[in-house]
């Protein structure tokens, strides 16, 4: 899975960004859960509220799993953080070992040069 040096990043720069989008979005709403939990308890005092909020997070974790699950790897195709059955959230394309910010990382080796 070693990245070829010459090869170009920029053209997967569309498919990475949504990538990226899509991961903050999934760890943002797994990040939201303490304090909505500590702020709905602490609103409501009220167990079966703060078990409405808690079905509400889960509800937008298991889209938002879904969402960075269903995404496509910009250079082999295949899903990105996928393989078999069990999706996991790495850095790296679990088929073609592609960065998640492998276009970021070329333009920055790149910028140097250009000056
Ligand atoms: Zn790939």
């Amino acid at each position: 899975m070693e990245e070829n040096k010459s090869e170009d990043f920029s053209k997967y720069a569309l498919g990475l960004g949504k990538l990226r989008r899509r991961r903050w979005f999934f760890w943002g709403v797994i990040l939201v859960y303490v304090p909505s939990i500590w702020l709905s308890l602490r609103l409501t005092n009220s167990d079966r509220q703060t078990c409405k909020v808690f079905a509400v997070w889960y509800l937008f974790v298991f889209i938002s799993s879904i969402l960075a699950a269903a995404t496509k790897c910009p250079r082999c195709g295949k899903l990105f953080h996928v393989n078999g059955f069990i999706p996991l959230y790495l850095r790296r394309c679990l088929h073609c070992g592609l960065h998640i910010t492998a276009d970021k990382k070329q333009r920055k080796k790149a910028a140097p040069e250009n000056i």
